[in-house]
């Protein structure tokens, strides 16, 4: 027997005309490109995504085309995603800290068809379009009054373009399936690859993220999503956040911790988003100017490289805001665990709740995990073992844009995260390192992120990085390497000794060495590839 409940396709339109009928004053706040704070409704981000669609359409963008968009995260930005996504065509972020060889590549593979360019990237896109036959339509997301003198192909004015529209433009109907999104990997290995996403699973994805144990969005909060649109599909803020009417604080191109403080404090942001760095960056800040505080701020989600515990401890015992731990990746929409207290634990102490919360957290439903050995045979949850993280669900890719990387699934339809973890007997799952990363020691394994972590938790230590670096008995050791606090300036052996006795003896680096900058990857995180091209001829003392 079937259901005979109705057809109602998970589209990402359903949810911005769910904000705009119940909470059509709700504000969403950008920092524009062009300098001032901007201020709109959901009201107008409907009446607007109706009429780029319309005019979009009218310039014969259709159905299953791709566009192709650089852009900070404001008002424009998401009317592009749900015009774009609204017809049936694809909106594909492109990171413009990636090299213009991996940009060309990417743009070139996904066949962009139109592109939405900030003014800020223009020159960046100036510099490649020739590369670029694919793209038809360059739209620079300003009005007339800023519209710079370009040369870009046939360049369109974003507010020009939008005044050609109907705001009555109806959505056609299509398929829930339908792909909607595209964000390409950083890709390590090989080519980056195209993760494709549908609306059902946007939707769908919304829906898990906002369950009260995961993020749970109210209509009262104020969500500011510091994680770039371009950076993993913003954490599904932009669309998890109108799902449940919340406000929108938008921080556009400044990213320094001035100005996402100035945000937080004056638009009363009472949860936000992003990559440890950011934190790091407001953390320093506020250490430099103790008459700040952050007195709206409830909720902090870091996720996208390891929590150091002092970061945790910053934020909760100096500013009493509550660090929510998350892990996840853009091939699973991307958020994949969270690290909230679940049933059982309320009476938990603050003791023995700290190293749980330390963890990258459950899956929300929706996603389902486990570690497994080299021959796909389960591991035991029990907080000790540890091997691949695989997980399965709606929102995790199947494979990627025209099949790169070839079949991406195990026998029982598993995706093979490349995270090393383990799984304790509550279901919170940690990660001990990429498993390219990890330090194999004599035939066992040393977790860098450990390390880091306790290293960056010296009061002179600004950033750590561990790598493994050869050795003739061990085959490889750890090697720390560190970026001093300004003005501080401590010895090797002072944070050897202050990481005694946090870690088994045999984990102990080797050698501490010391760099003016530890290179990052386009998303933010230490880039291990490079640290260990650069200490390619390293030799250690032990050795
Ligand atoms: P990119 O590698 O291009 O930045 P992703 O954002 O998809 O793309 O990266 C996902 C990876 O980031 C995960 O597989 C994991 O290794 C790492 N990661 C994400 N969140 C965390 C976290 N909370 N702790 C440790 N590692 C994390």
């Amino acid at each position: 027997m079937q259901g005979l409940m109705q057809d109602w396709p998970l589209l990402t339109h359903k949810v911005l005309d769910h904000a705009a009928i119940y909470h059509p004053d709700q504000e969403i706040v950008s920092r524009s490109v062009e300098g001032p704070i901007h201020r709109q409704t959901y009201a107008d981000l409907n009446r607007r995504a109706r009429k780029l669609a319309s005019a979009c359409e009218k310039h014969g963008l259709k159905l299953g085309d791709v566009a192709g968009t650089m852009a900070w995260n404001g008002y424009r930005h998401l009317e592009i995603w749900y015009g774009i996504m609204g017809l049936g065509a694809v909106v594909h972020t492109l990171n413009p800290r990636l090299f213009p060889e991996q940009l060309t590549y990417i743009i070139d593979h996904a066949e962009d068809k139109w592109f939405f360019v900030d003014l800020t990237f223009v020159p960046i896109m100036e510099g490649i379009q020739d590369k670029l036959p694919s793209i038809k339509n360059f739209v620079v997301m300003t009005d007339r009054d800023h519209m710079p003198d370009t040369s870009l192909r046939g360049a369109l004015c974003y507010e020009d373009l939008l005044a050609e529209g109907d705001e009555d433009f109806v959505w056609p109907e299509f398929d829930e399936n339908t792909a909607c999104g595209m964000c390409y990997t950083s890709g390590t290995t090989g080519n980056p690859k195209g993760v494709v996403y549908s609306h059902r699973s946007n939707v769908l994805h919304a829906m898990s993220t906002n369950m009260a144990d995961a993020l749970g969005f109210h209509s009262t909060d104020a969500v500011m999503p510091v994680v770039p649109m371009f950076h993993a599909n913003a954490w599904s803020t932009a669309f998890s956040a109108p799902m449940a009417g919340a406000k929108m604080i938008m921080p556009g191109a400044m990213m320094d911790g001035a100005s996402i403080y100035e945000l937080l404090d004056t638009e009363q942001a009472s949860i936000t988003l992003a990559v440890p760095t950011v934190w790091l960056m407001l953390l320093q800040y506020l250490e430099q100017n103790p008459e700040k505080k952050l007195e709206a701020l409830k909720r902090v989600v870091i996720g996208g490289s390891a929590c150091p515990e002092s970061m945790m401890k910053a934020f909760e015992e100096d500013y009493d805001v509550e660090v929510i731990h998350a892990w996840g990746m853009t091939e699973m929409s991307p958020l994949g665990t969270l690290g909230t207290r679940k049933g059982g634990m309320e009476n938990m102490s603050q003791e023995d709740w700290w190293p749980i919360k330390l963890k990258q957290g459950r899956p929300p439903f929706t996603v389902e995990m486990r570690i497994t050995d080299d021959d796909e045979k389960e591991l035991p949850r029990d907080g000790k073992a540890f091997g691949h993280l695989v997980v399965r669900g709606p929102c995790i890719s199947k494979a990627y844009m025209k099949g790169e990387g070839g079949n991406i699934l195990d026998s029982e339809g598993y995706f093979d995260t490349g995270d090393v973890s383990t799984v304790d007997e509550y279901g919170f799952m940690q990660i001990t390192d990429r498993s390219k990363d990890v330090i194999k020691s004599g035939g066992e394994w040393i977790s860098s992120i450990d390390l880091e972590n306790i290293a960056v938790g010296h009061p002179d230590v600004a950033e750590a990085a561990v790598i493994g670096i050869e050795h003739p008995k061990w085959d490889e050791r750890p090697l720390l390497v560190i970026v001093k606090k300004d003005g501080a300036e401590p010895e090797g052996d002072d944070i050897l000794k202050f990481m005694e006795g946090k870690i088994a003896k045999w984990w102990m680096p080797d050698d501490v060495a010391f760099v003016e900058e530890i290179p990052h990857t386009a998303t933010g995180k230490i880039s291990k590839l490079q640290l260990r091209q650069q200490f390619e001829d390293y030799k250690l003392p032990t050795a």
